[in-house]
């Protein structure tokens, strides 16, 4: 006895219903069929007819076997008592009617059939061995061999063809035993894989709305193929239906107002896969609008071939408002402060001027006052500056040239007090279209940071050139550099570098700042190259005609 998992036990019960229903049921009827025949038409002797009755009661009685007994909890090789047992039958039924109906012989095929469905190609000698048994069943009884050679070969007749039998049928079996291994692999293969998907569709679903960003995945036409609750909440906050087709999306720059149209090719234009660092982009309108931080990524297939685009997106509305109010506190101070200090230089003047009316020498300490306001008030104005509160851009036909040499003129002085060779190379006479006041401004930035942040016996070269399109200002020091991490901070509001504070090394570190926003204005770039204690270039280069 075997012990087998209940699935496999079924299916052997199913088994066993099929071969009792395909073969033992068609054998038993056609021994039935064959016994009415037999008594019926056929003059038979009582020893036949003896015969016929233990073929009939034999085939009832295997036939019974097959039906009733659990053959699934015995190991499968036991089914093959049963057309074990049909042969006997079918050697009385033969030998009784066999000679007069010869197809009675016939009836060999079914356990024939049987054993080489059910088992092994070795078991074809069963088959054989039984038609053998069927075949010489009358010289057995009567315990002789067959008289003529025409008897022989009767003999010899059955088994061959039962062999034959036997071997086309195991043949197509196999055949058949195989496509089902192989249609029962390929379903356990598409139900792990449905399994797989599945169990990927789920922790999908959970990761997209564990995350706290929006998600929403776009086809190449720019419909919505999935978002996440996140992507839903944002549009409800923002008063938004947006469909998945995309449309009800009010989707604005990072000016708040110009519209970015839904179709792919400004989508692919405003999330572009080169911002890593995302996009600022505003949902909505009015007061329910949302300022939200994107970022996108094309998807593309194993080919290469794009088939959509996924875009994340934070919500960064109430950062956006600090820092508005950030600015706006930023410009009352400073402009609060501006009046009062104004006033201070004023009365200082007056005060300078009347001791000197007096003819007394104004002390040191009036000029320590002087020195401090002034820079109280350069600083007030950089912060206005800073804070967008700059006057805006004049552009109009200027001169470079005259603007560097006074720059580095001026500059000369620090220089020297602070113990630094001021080299400044030819500089040409280049026309062109700026705000001096504001260009002017970039040069003393540039100049004063490379002074500032250069030892004792440093050099500071300044160069101006200019070709038929630009002009470029270099800055080169061989001051205390920047390291690469903190070059990309250094054009921020507020940025100054760990060696700048170490160091004590005075600014607000607005400088740069208010420079690159200059530079900008102008239509141009500027650009730093600096190693740490080898020391930094600056280089700005902007367009002798702004583009229109
Ligand atoms: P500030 O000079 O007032 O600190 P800036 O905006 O001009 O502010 O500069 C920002 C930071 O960039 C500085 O604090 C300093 O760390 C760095 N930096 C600017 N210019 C130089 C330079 N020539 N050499 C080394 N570091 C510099």
């Amino acid at each position: 006895m075997v012990s087998s998992p209940a699935s496999s036990f079924r299916e052997r019960a199913r088994l066993r219903l099929r071969a009792v229903g395909a073969v033992q049921a068609p054998f038993l009827a056609a021994v039935l069929v064959v016994a009415a025949v037999s008594t019926a038409v056929l003059d038979l002797t009582p020893l036949q007819d003896f015969f016929i009755l233990i073929g009939v009661v034999v085939t009832i009685g295997t036939s019974a076997l097959a039906a009733f007994v659990p053959w699934e909890r015995f190991d499968h090789g036991w089914v093959a008592i049963i057309p074990v047992l049909d042969f006997i039958a079918v050697a009385f039924l033969r030998d009784a009617a066999g000679l007069i109906l010869p197809g009675v012989g016939g009836l060999v095929f079914f356990p024939v059939i049987w054993l080489a469905y059910e088992f092994a190609l070795t078991t074809v000698w069963l088959s054989i061995t039984g038609a053998l048994f069927v075949a010489s069943f009358p010289y057995i009884l009567m315990l002789t061999l067959p008289p003529t050679p025409l008897d022989w070969a009767r003999v010899f007749l059955l088994p061959t063809s039962a062999a034959g039998v036997a071997l086309s049928v195991r043949l197509a079996a196999r055949h058949l035993e195989r496509q089902r291994d192989q249609l029962q692999r390929t379903t356990r293969e598409l139900r792990n894989a449905l399994a797989t998907e599945e169990e990927e569709r789920l922790s999908l679903a959970a990761v997209e709305d564990t995350v706290d960003a929006a998600i929403t995945v776009l086809d190449v036409d720019g419909r919505v193929l999935r978002r996440n609750r996140l992507a839903l909440e944002f549009a409800d906050a923002a008063r938004l239906t947006i469909g998945l087709d995309g449309s009800g999306a009010k989707v604005f720059q990072s000016d708040g107002s110009t519209p970015v149209a839904a179709d792919p090719a400004s989508i692919a234009d405003t999330l572009g896969n080169e911002a890593p660092d995302g996009r600022l982009l505003w949902i909505g309108e009015g007061a329910d609008r949302l300022a939200i931080m994107v970022r996108s990524q094309v998807l593309t297939r194993a080919d290469g071939e794009p088939f959509g685009t996924v875009v994340v997106a934070h919500d960064i509305t109430r950062l956006i408002e600090s820092i508005r109010v950030r600015e706006s506190f930023l410009t009352t101070v400073s402009h609060e402060l501006r009046t009062p200090l104004t006033a201070l230089v004023g009365n200082l003047d007056l005060i300078v001027d009347r001791l000197e009316d007096a003819g007394i020498q104004a002390p040191s300490e009036v000029a320590a006052i002087e020195r401090n306001v002034a820079r109280l008030l350069g600083l007030g104005s950089d912060l206005l500056l800073a804070a967008g509160d700059a006057a805006a851009t004049r552009i109009v036909q200027g001169e470079v040239g005259a603007l560097v040499r006074a720059a580095t003129d001026a500059a000369a002085s620090r220089a020297a007090a602070a113990q630094i060779r001021l080299l400044v190379d030819d500089v040409p006479t280049v026309a062109a279209m700026i705000d001096s006041a504001q260009i002017r401004q970039v040069v003393d930035h540039l100049l004063a940071n490379a002074i500032k942040f250069t030892e004792v016996d440093g050099t500071v070269q300044v160069s101006l050139r200019a070709d038929e399109a630009t002009w470029s200002l270099v800055v080169a020091d061989d001051g205390i550099g920047i390291g690469s991490r903190e070059q990309e901070h250094i054009f921020e509001r507020f940025y100054r570098s760990g060696e700048a504070e170490r160091r004590a090394i005075q600014g607000a570190g607005l400088g740069l700042a208010i420079t690159s926003s200059i530079v900008g204005a102008h239509g141009g770039a500027i650009r730093v190259d600096s190693v740490p204690g080898r020391g930094s270039t600056f280089t700005v280069t902007i367009p002798r005609v702004p583009a229109a």
